[in-house]
């Protein structure tokens, strides 16, 4: 089998509201590029990269003379083609990687009738476990408004009814500490031996953070997540909370990884399938966490059905995988998946079952959303429509006002 093009469709995927970080706001859509891989036989590959646009799609098309007859299984030489150390000082295709090679491990199992994960290992588990992901919402057309600790229970309530999940992660950082830490006590009391998890994007000083720590620590804490800024900060505040801490922001990459277990820095390292650099390579950081006794969870980048699969395949494969995944995915309205929505069942999705990544793409709905794409185009994540005068400073100085909506 050998690759004879690859295309790529940036598409927009409208939310139920928009979400609120500390950085800024998921303004009411993600935007991903969904990419496929064409083989001299006929089988397709799928990948997904985070963002699209003119110049995301030139860039996957820019591979195609690296790439054109390269043989899809043949998966470490696709590394050292794009992402060679040398040529990636000037070119950053770390992410380009990922979603190529997501593409050729999908094709791949088309090819040979076997999973994803059965090259990684295969799987361990054919359920991987969802935390509900929370968020201070904006009011959207199909619901939002949430700024409360109640309100926040409230919304917490309703995906727990309807997904079954028994995690619940508050994206916080957006109003001052004390709000966050209301929040999550708020959190606790309604959801009793639920696993709760705050994620401030390391909004605040180690000693706000360490602060907010403190506070929070009699909670059923799984992880506390970047609650500050930089490998240093995240060793400071660990001598003073004792909760497990966990980041997705200071060690993404293997450099990052050999210091952060030389140092004894974080204890919990959440994967991603596209910022690692692939399915493959997000594993392969899974294992090296477990020869050291370290974390590992899932991260979302706000992904569709086809990184999703990444992340079913990855948890699937993952012997170390102690704790429940993130995703955006129930905030989504629709997915570009021949039958939509994949389904949460007891908090937790199944592990498709179909040869390769398991999914399939509905060309119509490709279509509808590149065409909404076109219509509406992306959005700055790091700025605030809510507030169009502030920008994100590290520490966080000027919270969001919580009487303001
Ligand atoms: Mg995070």
């Amino acid at each position: 089998m050998k690759i004879v093009d690859i295309r790529a469709t940036t598409v927009a995927m409208p939310l139920e509201a928009p979400l609120r970080h500390a950085g800024g706001a998921h303004w009411g859509r993600f935007i991903r590029t969904i990419v496929e891989v064409v083989t001299d036989v006929g089988i397709l590959g799928y990948g997904e990269l985070g963002g699209g646009g003119e110049s995301a799609e030139a860039a996957i098309r820019g591979l195609v003379p690296y790439l054109k007859g390269h043989d899809p299984l043949q998966l470490e030489q696709l590394r050292w083609k794009i992402m060679n150390p040398t040529a990636s000082l000037y070119n950053n295709r770390l992410q380009l990687h990922a979603a190529i090679e997501m593409a050729c491990m999908d094709a791949v199992g088309k090819f040979l009738n076997i999973r994803a994960c059965d090259l990684i290992g295969g799987a361990v588990r054919e359920v991987v476990p969802f935390a509900s992901y929370l968020f201070y919402r904006y009011p959207g057309e199909h619901g939002g408004g949430e700024t409360t600790p109640d309100e926040i229970v409230a919304h917490a309530r309703a995906l727990a009814q309807k997904h079954g999940f028994k995690t619940h992660k508050l994206k916080g950082g957006v109003f001052p500490p004390d709000h966050d830490i209301a929040t999550m006590e708020a959190l606790a009391a309604a959801f009793p031996g639920h696993g709760l998890r705050l994620d401030p994007n390391a909004a605040w000083s180690v000693e706000q953070a360490i602060r907010v720590g403190q506070a929070i620590e009699p909670l059923n804490n799984d992880y506390f997540e970047d609650p500050t800024w930089g490998l240093e900060g995240m060793r400071r505040l660990r001598q003073f909370v004792r909760i497990p801490t966990a980041t997705n922001t200071v060690v993404v990459n293997f450099e990052q990884l050999a210091q952060s277990i030389r140092h004894d820095l974080v204890d919990v390292v959440l994967l991603d399938t596209t910022f690692w650099g692939g399915l493959r390579q997000a594993h392969k950081a899974g294992t090296v966490l477990e020869t050291f006794q370290y974390g590992a969870s899932v991260h979302s980048s706000g992904e569709l059905g086809i990184q999703l699969a990444s992340m079913l395949h990855l948890g699937a494969a993952l012997p170390n995988l102690s704790f429940a995944a993130d995703a955006h995915y129930h905030h989504l309205l629709d997915d570009i998946i021949v039958g939509g929505k994949m389904n949460y069942r007891n908090g937790a999705m199944a592990v498709p079952t179909g040869p390769g990544l398991g999914v399939e793409i509905d060309r119509d709905k490709l279509k509808q959303y590149n065409a909404y794409y076109r219509e509406v185009g992306g959005y700055a994540y790091d700025r605030d429509p809510g507030r169009p005068e502030w920008h994100a400073m590290v520490p966080e100085s000027r919270w969001a006002d919580p009487t303001q909506r």
